[in-house]
């Protein structure tokens, strides 16, 4: 098999403090895989600016000028890490024959990448990083993210334990993933879904090198029930079981009551009646929820629109859209 050509993925949001440390260590590390001729000389470092309020597209832009070996493209707004990266991939697809996407902040160990691409010359399509331990993220953090792994398997999305979005795909498996059309994205559930050949590499998590994180617990929740929504009808099931449960309740319930009647013990009941109204309209409530979030990702997937849209890029290819 002949050297092959590798993108290195990287989205970027508001991210001026970290880029001029990290962009360095992700050029030097590209360097050394083209010099120990893993990997091709026409490899890139690939920068997704997704619509940053600061001068991170210009720290892009002065890059790829200093090295033939940078390369970015900025989105026309701000649309979120997961449409960033898809950007960036979907790009590279045409280009190269491996791409590994990775956060811009040096969290996940770069050393990697070397492990990575030696799973792919062993016949790997996808290659997943996979945090061996979170020694430095919170206990918050740690417990949060762990537990978030586990509700998503037994709800029946089918996620790799501690992995996020650093890995591997092979032109194929970008292929296969260009097939996805949905709009609410959600890769760590879509590239498993994507099949071929996999393996994992084990890294151990740094700090951020500089900057804040981009993801506050809020956003890491809504992320949680939009992966869990996005991937599997699950939650659907438990309520309709629950709605059985809560008939079957009622019905014993009612005869209970009956009995009463008849036997001659009647009761105010005011106490049991309120409890009861409480009761099903929370749960009623919940269960409405539930289905309207399902109705809203339908409402968003039938409008079918463009998950981003490319303003610029470094290498003159302007305008790029997602259909
Ligand atoms: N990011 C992005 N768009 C956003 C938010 C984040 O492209 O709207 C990028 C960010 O620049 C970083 C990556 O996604 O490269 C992960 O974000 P962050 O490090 O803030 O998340 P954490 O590692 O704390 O989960
Ligand atoms: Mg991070």
């Amino acid at each position: 098999m002949s050297v092959p050509v590798l993108y290195i993925v990287i989205p970027c949001y508001n991210e001026e403090e970290v880029l001029p440390v990290t962009s360095g260590l992700f050029l030097n590390k590209l360097k050394n895989m083209i010099s120990d001729g893993k990997v091709a000389e026409n490899s890139r470092v690939l920068f997704v600016n997704d619509g940053s309020k600061d001068t991170t597209y210009e720290i892009i832009e002065n890059l790829s000028k200093q090295d033939e070996h940078f390369e970015g493209l900025s989105l026309s707004r701000n649309r979120g890490h997961q449409n960033a990266l898809l950007a960036g991939l979907m790009t590279a697809r045409t280009r190269c024959d491996i791409t590994i996407s990775i956060d811009c902040d040096g969290q996940d160990d770069i050393n990697a990448m070397d492990k990575m691409v030696d799973e792919y010359a062993a016949g790997c399509d996808v290659v997943y990083g996979v945090r061996s331990k979170r020694a430095t993220d919170t206990f918050f953090k740690r417990f949060t993210a762990e537990g978030f792994y586990k509700v998503m398997k037994h709800l029946g999305a089918d996620v790799v334990f501690n992995h996020a979005d650093y890995r591997l795909l092979s032109r194929r498996a970008l292929d296969g993933l260009a097939q996805f059309k949905e709009v609410n994205l959600f890769l760590r559930g879509l590239v498993p879904l994507v099949g071929y050949r996999y393996s994992s590499v084990y890294y151990e998590r740094n700090e951020r090198m500089a900057g804040k994180s981009h993801y506050p617990l809020k956003k890491m929740l809504s992320f949680a029930f939009d992966g869990i929504t996005s991937l599997s009808i699950k939650p659907i099931r438990l309520i309709t079981s629950l709605g059985f449960l809560i008939s079957i309740l009622s019905f014993i319930g009612v005869i209970v009551t009956l009995i009463t009647k008849l036997v001659g013990f009647t009761v105010t009941g005011w106490t049991s009646l309120i409890c009861v109204i409480c009761l099903m309209g929370g749960v009623q409530l919940i269960c409405l929820g539930v289905i309207g979030e399902y109705i809203g990702k339908i409402y968003n997937e039938t409008k079918h629109r463009p998950r981003f849209i490319i303003s610029d890029t470094t290498f003159g290819e302007d305008g790029a859209r997602d259909d």
